[in-house]
């Protein structure tokens, strides 16, 4: 069954206090999670640990931002899958264009990285999406193909019903710049039928694919409305706890 899913990304925003007062608030005042609808918030490596105690049995869920390719070993400063497994996290960001632009991520390490996730019983987010360049030249459908079939056609189809695509669109992310309903449906509903052909109906049926890109509460009814586009992955208005609830809200009218 599709999952709809509102996941925020607090990036690096929030000191321990702040993070731990925003999640409270996210869980005492958000709407109970039904059925087939998720909340996942993706705080900072020094939040996870009490996230994911303060979120046990609330229904909303914690994920990191992303992690090490290797299983461990002597990588100063990283983090491996199953050190996130060990603290109850259980969905892990991969291929933010962030980490692409301003970590060199590629492909190869991505597919790494997916199997590392899914290899430790959590679930990859796994994020793509055009530069402004690319769009405006017309190439956004091509660019988008070669990122999911660098990674994700590389996965078997027990691998690949685990992940949770999301289009981002880079001139979109953090710019307040978002993309029109038609276009973010354009492009789930081009990515929902690369899945069909490569994997078939029930993979492509079943896969979540949410939209990121300056996503608030003034345009989510519209984006939400959109048949292809399965929820939002949240950046900037994920920092505020009403905004982020009114996101919540949005997604579970618009699906409900
Ligand atoms: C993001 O960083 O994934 C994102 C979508 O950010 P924003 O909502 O701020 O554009």
């Amino acid at each position: 069954m599709r999952k709809y899913i509102v996941a925020g990304n607090w990036k690096m925003n929030n000191t321990y206090d702040e993070g731990i007062k925003l999640c409270q608030a996210i869980i005492e005042k958000g709407p109970e999670l039904e059925g087939n609808h998720k909340c996942i918030i993706a705080a900072p490596y020094i939040h996870l640990s009490s996230l994911s105690s303060l979120m046990d049995g609330t229904g909303y869920q914690v994920a990191a931002q992303n992690c090490h390719e290797e299983e461990k070993g002597a990588y100063t400063g990283e983090i491996s899958a199953s050190m996130l497994d060990s603290i109850g996290v259980e969905y892990v960001i991969l291929g933010h264009s962030e980490r692409r632009e301003y970590q060199g991520e590629n492909d190869a390490m991505l597919l790494k990285k997916v199997k590392q996730v899914l290899g430790n019983g959590m679930l990859p987010i796994f994020c793509f999406g055009e530069q402004l360049a690319e769009r405006e030249a017309g190439s956004h459908f091509e660019l988008v193909k070669s990122q999911i079939e660098g990674v994700l056609f590389q996965l078997s189809s027990v691998e690949m019903e685990q992940v949770i695509l999301a289009y981002e669109p880079v001139w979109a992310i953090g710019t307040g710049k978002t993309a029109s309903s038609a276009e973010a449906e354009e492009m789930h509903a081009y990515v929902r039928a690369l899945l069909l052909e490569k994997f078939g109906t029930e993979i492509a049926n079943n896969s979540t694919i949410l939209y990121g890109g300056s996503c608030k509460p003034s345009n989510a009814d519209e984006l939400f409305a959109c048949e292809n586009v399965d929820g939002g992955l949240i950046g900037g208005a994920s920092l505020k706890s009403d905004d982020f609830i009114a996101l919540i809200t949005a997604l579970q009218n618009a699906k409900s």
